[in-house]
């Protein structure tokens, strides 16, 4: 009989790698990908909708579209799945069994974790891009606001693509300077982290970027509820659990990020989070052998992010070939994450690190390479163009000439004051 891959999610990693095992093993393998809807958004472009530097809808293809011939697509939401019995139930009563499962449900916002961030309560000066109608609120709000105090919050961590809040925040004092009102603005980055950035060469170089753009830094706040909207004398305002206050006109809220919601349905699938535990080499779930686990809904300690997404797809495509083979798995997954972090003015900066070496100045991906931890324009056309290598080169399930998932080590060197 032959073999049946079930692929849960259809966004960067189930499409990715959906496409990459269709070229790679024989025609009688069955893939089938299942996700709740038809619409694939290019999340990394969320982020400049409420500046009106991206339509929305030019954000938005279809998600069968992306997949090659030879693969099954099913649109329907996933309720839970059985690993005891290999079987996945989906929305509506269908069972789909599986030889072979890849979990590719991503993580989604939990914002009904956060008092005050959902529901009737929520402040209409509360906002996010972190999704699509949010970003496109926020556009909204960004535009008829013409001075006060704007905070850019992160609920708490892990989030995706933790350098995005930092970009809002650079784009942010780019785009009210360019309105001409930067000085009635006062901008705030409020993190539960210790500091800008998780890894410390990188977290100075961001924290120096804040300083010198006049963005305040508020660290180790962890926001227990977001309060206001009565009209006292308060005002709205972030709260946090040790009872600090940072108060706001406007909010640009990161909400709390869990797994999806049927990995809470499925007994002995995830953690307390709702992620997946992941072998952090071979992606192969530590639930299930037959289980493997690819993007943000692995509990592995990288970054939420799509170039993670990519790299892991490299390496859990050939290990799901060599498990089907019954061959030994490839511990080759380093933990490789590469983000270009736009800074506002038409630059950027990029980063890239992975398990154990924190992102670093130099080039990447060699001597002639864009630059590391510096801002610099080709690096803003990077991360511009990357839209373009996200639909044709990624997605098909291609490589990037010149980029491995192993990250590159030539070319990186460790500054004199750095903490380690
Ligand atoms: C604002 C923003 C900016 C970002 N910027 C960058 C960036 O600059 N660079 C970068 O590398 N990354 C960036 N990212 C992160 C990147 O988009 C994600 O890390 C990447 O998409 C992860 O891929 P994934 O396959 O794990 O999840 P996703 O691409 O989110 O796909 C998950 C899929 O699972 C489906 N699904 C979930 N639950 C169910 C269910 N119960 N039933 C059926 N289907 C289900 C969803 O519909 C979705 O299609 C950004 C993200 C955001 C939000």
């Amino acid at each position: 009989m032959s073999e049946r891959i079930v692929i849960l999610g259809g966004g960067t990693g189930g499409t990715l790698s959906a496409n990459r095992l269709r070229g790679m093993l024989d025609d009688d393998v069955e893939i089938t990908v299942v996700d709740h809807d038809d619409d694939h958004v290019y999340q990394p472009g969320l982020l400049f909708v409420p500046f009106g530097l991206a339509r929305p809808e030019s954000l938005v293809r279809s998600r069968p579209r992306q997949l090659h011939a030879g693969i099954d697509y099913r649109r329907r939401g996933v309720e839970r799945v059985d690993i005891n019995k290999d079987q996945v139930h989906l929305e509506g009563g269908a069972v789909l069994p599986y030889d072979l499962l890849v979990i590719a449900t991503g993580a989604r916002l939990l914002p009904e974790e956060t008092e005050g961030l959902a529901g009737p309560g929520r402040l209409p000066t509360v906002h996010t891009f972190y999704e699509y109608e949010g970003a496109e609120a926020l556009a909204g709000a960004l535009a008829a606001f013409d001075g006060g105090r704007l905070v850019v919050d992160v609920v708490d961590m892990p989030i995706k693509c933790p350098v995005a809040p930092l970009e809002f925040c650079f784009l942010a004092d780019w785009y009210f300077r360019e309105r001409g009102i930067r000085d009635a603005v006062s901008l705030t980055f409020v993190t539960p982290l210790d500091a800008a950035f998780t890894k410390p060469v990188a977290a100075r170089a961001l924290a120096g970027l804040l300083a010198e753009k006049g963005i305040e830094l508020v660290t180790e706040f962890n926001t227990g509820s977001v309060e206001g909207g009565d009209g006292d004398d308060a005002g709205d305002r972030l709260v946090s659990f040790d009872g600090r206050e940072v108060p706001f006109d406007l909010a640009v809220m990161v909400p709390l990020h869990g797994g999806a919601a049927y990995v809470d349905a499925s007994a002995g699938l995830g953690d307390e989070l709702g992620f997946i535990p992941t072998d952090p080499h071979t992606l192969q779930s530590t639930v299930r052998p037959n289980i493997f686990v690819i993007g943000d809904a692995a509990a592995i300690p990288t970054s939420k992010a799509g170039s993670v997404t990519h790299f892991e797809g490299e390496i859990l495509t050939r290990n799901v070939a060599r498990f089907l083979a019954g061959e030994e798995l490839e511990p080759g997954f380093d933990g490789h994450a590469n983000c270009f972090i736009e800074t506002g003015f038409h630059k950027a900066l990029l980063i890239d690190f992975n398990y154990d070496t924190e992102p670093l100045p130099g080039r990447f991906p060699a001597g002639v390479g864009l630059p590391l931890l510096r801002e610099s324009r080709l690096n803003h056309l990077g991360k511009r163009m990357f839209a373009w290598l996200y639909w044709h080169i990624l997605l098909p399930g291609r490589d990037i000439p010149g980029v491995a998932a192993a990250m590159p080590h030539a070319s990186k060197h460790v500054p004199a004051t750095t903490d380690h």
